[in-house]
């Protein structure tokens, strides 16, 4: 098992130590992707290092997860897998965030000195998920008629319910069909 990593952390500080953190997040803590999947299962593992390139303070590293998007086609999970690099420099004001070069994004800091650290790994999967994610293969609508027979032949493949269960299933809807036939007259 990996060390748990700090809720927190102070990319100034790290920096200044050339400090590196690796470890797993639960998808499921963070909120505002968990929300856009269609769920919250596994972990997200997390390498960063901290530096310095002149003055600015970094953060680089790489992220990777699978993550169960939901097909935006037949509303389905499909399972994503995401690894992406993390190249962030930390800045105090705008104007500074946008003279970077070399590929660094910037990390804002306003006043505060540790900001979450779920925050940069979140931002980073929301920025590579796809817009409008959906399976490779030619997945079916849910409410296409094609769906439904689809459906069935599945059904026949594989039957869920025994003929027997669906029977009398069909027997106990007779008999409420003819209980709620006689109270009526
Ligand atoms: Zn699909």
């Amino acid at each position: 098992m990996l060390a748990k990593m700090p809720e927190f952390i102070d990319p100034i500080l790290l920096a200044d130590r050339n400090a590196s953190i690796e470890g797993e997040l639960p998808v499921s803590s963070l909120d505002r992707l968990a929300a856009m999947l269609s769920n919250d299962d596994g972990n997200v593992a997390v390498k960063l290092f901290f530096g310095k390139v002149g003055k600015l303070a970094t953060v680089e590293g790489h992220i990777s997860a699978i993550l169960a998007v939901k097909c935006q086609r037949c509303l389905e999970a499909v399972e994503w897998p995401i690894s992406s690099d993390i190249k962030l420099a930390v800045v105090h004001s705008l104007a500074l965030a946008n003279k970077l070069s070399d590929g660094y994004e910037p990390l804002y800091l306003a006043d505060e000195e540790k900001i979450p650290l779920k925050n940069i790994v979140e931002d980073e999967l929301l920025l590579s998920l796809p817009d409008i994610p959906k399976h490779q293969h030619d997945c079916i609508a849910p409410n296409s008629p094609k769906n439904m027979s689809a459906r069935s032949h599945k059904a026949g493949e594989a039957p869920m319910e025994s003929p027997f269960s669906i029977l009398a299933e069909l027997q106990n809807q007779k008999k409420l069909e003819t209980k709620n036939g006689s109270t009526k007259k």
